[in-house]
């Protein structure tokens, strides 16, 4: 859906960090991006486009989930949830744990904010093995909501996130794909 031009600006935007934070990994950084307005906005533009009419709320993963999924919620006319590592937010709230390509993680959402019935849009910075994904996909499903869409900037398709996320039926949107 991105254009080539996008693309490339991200990809040249968009630095890899080998063997951060622990040997192995090769991080992503997306900070550079918020250096270049233009870019910024042309980002939330293509996901915009990816979610115009198709989700009643956007649901954001911390925490840079959050650097786009706002501005996203917000061109959208949805509301937007925040989905938090354990501990953030005050009760009630509903949790899932879950397994990060590096270390393991419990995130929580307040109750109540999102709403049965509601198709949601889950957003997060980048896919990589999928656990943080699925577990915020869970903690919808919990809630009586539907998952009808993912996306990210940056899918790490070696590490087959989308596998996880497959039993979802819902759209999966990655703008890059390394
Ligand atoms: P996962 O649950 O394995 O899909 O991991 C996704 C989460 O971990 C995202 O919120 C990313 O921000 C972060 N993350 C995992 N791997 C990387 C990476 N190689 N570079 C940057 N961030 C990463």
């Amino acid at each position: 859906m991105a254009s080539a031009e996008l693309i490339t600006r991200l990809n040249e935007t968009i630095e890899n960090i080998p063997d951060f934070p622990i040997p192995g990994i090769q991080f992503k950084d997306i900070s550079p991006i918020f250096l270049d307005p233009k870019l910024y906005e042309d980002v939330i533009d293509d996901l915009v486009a990816f979610s115009k009419g198709k989700v009643d709320a956007v649901c954001g993963v911390e925490s840079r989930g959050y650097l786009f999924g706002i501005a996203i919620a917000v061109a959208l006319e949805v509301p937007f949830i925040l989905i938090r590592k354990a501990g953030k937010l005050p009760p009630p709230v509903i949790s899932e744990s879950y397994d990060l390509e590096y270390g393991s993680a419990v995130i929580e959402t307040r109750e109540g904010q999102v709403k049965p019935g509601q198709r949601i849009l889950i957003h997060d910075d980048l896919l990589a093995t999928g656990g943080t994904t699925e577990a915020a996909a869970k903690l919808v499903e919990k809630q009586g909501a539907v998952v009808s869409q993912f996306s990210f900037l940056i899918g790490l398709t070696e590490l087959k996130g989308e596998e996880k996320l497959k039993k979802f039926n819902a759209e999966i949107y990655p703008i890059l794909e390394y």
